[in-house]
């Protein structure tokens, strides 16, 4: 087979693909395989049904005393936004500690606790007005950082994947319909380690809010059903070691609690 008939083919194959994943709901048939790559899904509370995972958009220094810790001045940032791969979600049972590992190549690895929106319609420059309409549903999240990596790579102008998007640094509560908690606009936000606070603000202190930065993303990003986004973390962040565990609250969600292993 020559280049071009490769190219032809392989294009034959993303389009189908492509209106597979149009339709909602409907498993993919007639592909075939060579092996099974695991689909993304976080647990839906009251239903039968799982949120199938997109794409996970996670806002930077959303809260300006977090801004400040991490050096920069949040009073004249624009918001910007890093992505994390679908299967760094770990999935976290309310009522549970699940035992999360610690990383390789880190010294200084840091939570961050984060509500999460997760959508289910999508869309190109949306309003901030009818932003909220997007989000299907909310849940607690960390988003677990190697931080020296972090600053190291920043430090040298090159990308931030190394410290925040890798294996399972998304450990994530189940989601729970908006339909029936409401926006979360107001409503403390905390996470304890070994039983002792570390970081405590309220989500009314996001510089960006979630309706913001739905409107913000979608003039970078079409967004679609599925994406969620981690919408940043209030200050005082810090490290974790084997052994701690992390107990992180946001008013109206259950608790979301794991043991560094
Ligand atoms: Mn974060």
């Amino acid at each position: 087979m020559d280049r071009r008939s490769l190219f032809e083919k392989t294009t034959t194959l993303g389009l189908g693909a492509l209106a597979g994943c149009a339709l909602p709901g409907v498993a993919q048939t007639g592909i075939k395989t060579p092996f099974a790559v695991p689909a993304t899904y976080i647990p839906i509370v009251g239903s039968d049904q799982m949120f199938p995972v997109r794409r996970v958009y996670c806002i930077g220094r959303n809260y300006a005393a977090h801004a400040r810790e991490m050096g920069s001045d949040p009073t004249r940032e624009p918001p910007f936004f890093f992505q994390k791969p679908t299967d760094a979600i770990q999935n976290v049972a309310p009522g549970t500690i699940a035992d999360h590992p610690y990383p390789t190549l880190t010294r200084n690895y840091h939570y961050e606790v984060e509500l999460v929106a997760a959508l289910n319609r999508g869309g190109r420059n949306i309003p901030m007005a009818t932003a909220l309409d997007h989000v299907y549903a909310y849940a607690i999240g960390l988003d677990m950082t190697r931080r020296d990596l972090q600053r190291a790579m920043g430090d040298e102008k090159k990308p931030w994947e190394i410290g925040k998007s890798f294996d399972r640094s998304a450990p994530i509560g189940p989601l729970h319909l908006a339909g029936q908690t409401g926006a979360f606009t107001n409503g403390a936000i905390w996470l304890k380690v070994n039983g002792q606070i570390k970081q405590n603000a309220n989500l009314n202190q996001m510089i960006w809010s979630v309706a913001e930065q739905i409107a913000k993303l979608s003039e970078a990003f079409e967004l679609m059903p599925g994406d969620i986004i981690f919408s940043g973390t209030p200050e005082n962040v810090g490290p974790v070691v084997r052994g701690d565990v992390i107990d992180c609250h946001i008013d109206g969600l259950p608790n979301l609690g794991v043991k560094i292993v």
